[in-house]
């Protein structure tokens, strides 16, 4: 298989919330189409990426940098000893003459290319992603449906307690049982109303409220945010402080009984595997969320899980942040133990397939060729007119 065309884009993906840390108005996403030399009822196949929430684009790294590392790549670089195009060896080829450490942006860029690239490969084979990773690197036997928690709960101009309360109910009647929201962006007070609003929905059960900090407490706030919710044993406390420093993280999980969440702004499997060394972070409870799209793509993923195997965690652990189809896929073939999801933001990146129904906080990826893509009218609109 052969590469024959990249066309690469930005497309928006604001709105008007914002967390503990920034506002979502500028937000953005690269998104990318490979056209292929294999030919389908008349047509190219043709993979597709783009780059999860919370990053923006990273499009001219993927065009000043890896893509033509890729296009220069003579056939043998990029293809494995039975013949197949490699996306494992691809990633080699796209990080030559990259310095270790640093990850940033260029994780985004790579993880939009590895994500092609998988799409690609998995619709030449003809199955969709899930079933290709579970037999190339997991078990051969997939989990059926994934565990899919809300997340919502953001600050907005004008939102009231009662506008919070109808956003976790309507997550509720959409199918989930567990639900977001965002702390640390008022003060304590201010929060533990809205902690009580949202528990309330839940019919009183905290332990179905998850709260994300995204990464903006100093450790004398996470200890006094702790103490104040630690009676209602909520389902994580995450992102607490801020992402790399892994001594606060391990001081709040000394005084903090209940699960730890973080890792969603951790890019590589050396960040990774500091977070297991050195954050204190307890197998048994606690949450990893590397995002597979932001850190480098499935290849580095896979790296990720093998430095959780050999520190002794199940990969039941993790719980991608993002809310995307890609991580569902990988999250399904690897047994994850679960998915975010955001129903109705990042759009048109954002969330599953159109077809896609969420029953008792479970989703399954569906049986399309690779990712999916093709299965988000809107976002397959933007996807086929980048190379149409
Ligand atoms: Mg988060």
């Amino acid at each position: 298989m052969k590469i024959v065309s990249a066309h690469v884009g930005t497309i928006p993906i604001r709105s008007s919330m914002r967390n503990a840390y920034i506002d979502f108005s500028k937000m953005d996403s690269s998104i990318l189409a490979l056209v292929s030399d294999v030919i389908v009822d008349g047509k190219p196949l043709v993979g597709y990426g783009f780059n999860s929430n919370g990053r923006y684009n990273a499009s001219h790294i993927i065009e000043d940098r890896l893509l033509p590392r890729l296009f220069a790549a003579a056939p043998a670089e990029l293809h494995n000893d039975s013949g197949e195009f490699s996306p494992s060896l691809a990633w080699d080829v796209m990080m030559r003459n990259e310095k270790p450490g640093g990850h940033g942006e260029r994780s985004v860029a790579v993880g939009v290319v590895d994500m092609a690239l998988h799409d690609l490969v998995t619709k030449a084979a003809g199955v969709p992603l899930y079933r290709w990773i579970s037999d190339h690197y997991g078990d051969g036997h997939p989990d059926d449906s994934v565990f899919v928690y809300a997340a919502g709960g953001y600050y907005a101009p004008g939102k009231t307690l009662t506008d919070l309360q109808d956003e976790m109910r309507r997550f509720l009647d959409s199918g989930y049982n567990v639900v977001k929201m965002k702390i640390g962006g008022t003060d304590l007070t201010e929060d533990l109303k809205r902690i009580d609003a949202v528990i309330e929905v839940l019919d009183g059960d905290g332990s179905r409220l998850a709260v994300d900090v995204n990464g903006k407490f100093d450790l004398s706030t996470a200890l006094e945010y702790a103490q104040a919710i630690e009676p209602y044993h909520l389902f994580w406390y995450e992102e607490v402080g801020d992402p790399l420093d892994y001594s606060l993280n391990a001081t709040l999980a000394e005084h903090y009984p209940h699960p730890i969440a973080t890792g969603e702004n951790l890019f590589s499997v050396q960040d990774a595997r500091n977070l297991l060394r050195y954050g204190g972070m307890r197998p048994d409870r606690d949450y990893i969320q590397v995002d597979p799209a932001l850190s480098y793509g499935l290849v580095e993923y896979l790296r990720v899980q093998e430095a959780l195997k050999q520190h002794g965690w199940s990969s039941k652990r993790c719980i991608p942040h993002g809310g995307h189809q890609f991580s569902l896929h990988i999250a399904a073939a690897l047994h994850l133990g679960g998915n975010e999801s955001y129903p109705g933001e990042f759009q048109p990146t954002g969330g599953f397939t159109d077809d896609a129904v969420i029953r008792d906080s479970h989703v399954s990826p569906g049986e399309l060729p690779g990712i999916g893509l093709e299965g988000k009218a809107e976002f397959y609109r933007h996807l086929h007119a980048l190379h149409e």
